[in-house]
């Protein structure tokens, strides 16, 4: 495979851990590569998210390498050939070079080669078929570079193979269509897509949900959605999503919160969704507040009530919900919307001034009638707009007791 230019590495590339990977690597004059997404995002200057080495030195050796280098050294997937890296606690995944034996739409069974391109041939689109030399050497089989400028999502050879051979293809399509793509998507690709969507249940809700919280953590994912919906593919992995207006309204007033991005393309059941899609705990629990939302919030509402909002949910799911209603209500009141984000970060979530032990200290013996004084008294606080402090939460309390 012939060069096609020099390109400068990005700091996560030439940095003293990286350097010291590579140079463990090549002790024994191996070439190696940084291939897949970092040299793709490189190129555009987007930060790189994890870094990708690879070398035609099966996995043992590989191990052996780090090991006399003392570096970590983790055998991560050794039947296909990953080896985990840790160079001052950062990870590098170094994967031999590969090729497909035998596909079955969701497993690969794969061979070890020394064939540069061989290896590339297997990648899924053209920029992400890339690689680059430690000193900035570029390689670019199949004109990656030019599909990135010009925002081409495009399969290396052809789509429907490409996707028989894979399936996850399909979602890994439309998430580089919504962090790369510009163009109109290629043709093929999208009929190759729709014709293979009934296979998409064969892939476990791990991979669905992850390629969907990466979609939907791009700029702007609408146009992909779009394109997924036109395609009948997000009618098989969302079908709760067919209203992207929402979506279009959060994002640009948002930090690109995946989650909050999925709980604004649905209307109800966002605990179902999560557990469709087996999603963590923390995650369900946040999608079932948001959908349907447990408060519903207007920017006409005092601030004193939005810090009762604040109190008893917390100041992630205030944001939450203030994100979507404004989403929802468009952008007429914007000002008033931002103005209750306003009250989320001067918000120093309060604590009650008294405890349980107080109460026994007035006289009350130790049992159920302490929790009750306790909720009474957090009540009365809440309702003061937690200004009362520990005197006079102590005050009540007694009153509270000879009433
Ligand atoms: P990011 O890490 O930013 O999510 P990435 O492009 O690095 O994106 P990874 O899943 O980390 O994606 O994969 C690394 C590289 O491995 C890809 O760039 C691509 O070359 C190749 N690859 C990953 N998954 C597939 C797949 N399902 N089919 C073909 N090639 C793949
Ligand atoms: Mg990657």
């Amino acid at each position: 495979m012939e060069p096609v230019g020099r390109i400068t590495l990005a700091p996560a590339m030439t940095s003293s851990a990286a350097n010291a990977v590579i140079a463990a690597l090549t002790a024994e004059g191996s070439e190696v590569r940084f291939v897949g997404g970092c040299v793709r995002d490189c190129l555009l200057g987007r930060p790189i998210s994890d870094m990708d080495i690879a070398t035609p030195d099966p996995p043992e050796t590989v191990m052996a390498l780090l090991k006399a280098a003392k570096l970590k050294a983790v055998p991560t997937g050794l039947k296909h050939g990953t080896v985990t890296a840790v160079a001052k606690g950062q990870p590098f995944e170094v994967t031999t070079l590969r090729e497909d034996v035998e596909t079955d739409g969701r497993h690969a069974e794969v061979a070890f080669t020394d064939d540069w391109l061989a290896d590339a041939s297997r990648r899924d689109f053209t920029f992400n078929a890339m690689s680059a030399r430690p000193d900035g050497t570029l390689f670019d089989a199949f004109g990656g570079r030019e599909d990135l400028d010009a925002g081409h999502v495009r399969f290396v050879g052809e789509p429907a193979e490409r996707i028989a051979e894979d399936y996850l293809r399909i979602l890994r399509f439309f998430r580089f269509l919504a962090h790369f793509g510009e163009a109109v998507p290629d043709g093929d690709a999208m009929r190759a897509c729709a014709d293979a969507r009934d296979e998409l249940p064969r892939l476990s809700a791990e991979r669905v949900r992850t390629e969907l919280l990466k979609l939907l953590s791009a700029a702007n994912p609408v146009p992909a959605l779009t394109a997924m919906h036109e395609t009948g593919v997000l009618a098989v992995v969302l079908p709760e999503a067919d209203d992207f207006g929402r979506l279009l309204a959060l994002t640009g007033i948002d930090d690109r919160d995946p989650v909050r991005r999925l709980a604004s393309l649905i209307e109800r059941d966002g605990e179902d969704v999560a557990d469709r899609l087996r999603m963590s705990n923390v995650e369900k629990a946040r999608l079932g507040a948001l959908v349907p939302p447990t408060v519903s919030l207007d920017p006409a509402m005092d601030e004193k009530a939005q810090r009762q909002v604040l109190y008893d949910g917390g100041a992630d799911l205030y944001r939450d919900l203030v994100l979507l209603a404004w989403a929802d209500d468009g952008e007429r009141r914007a000002g008033a919307w931002r103005a209750m984000l306003e009250t989320a970060n001067r918000w120093d979530d309060p604590k009650l001034p008294i405890r349980g032990q107080d109460v026994v200290e007035l006289g009350v013996p130790k049992g159920p009638e302490v929790g009750r004084v306790v909720d009474a008294v957090e009540a009365w606080w809440r309702a003061e707009d937690f200004q009362p402090d520990r005197d006079a939460c102590l005050a009540k309390a007694k009153q509270l007791l000879t009433s």
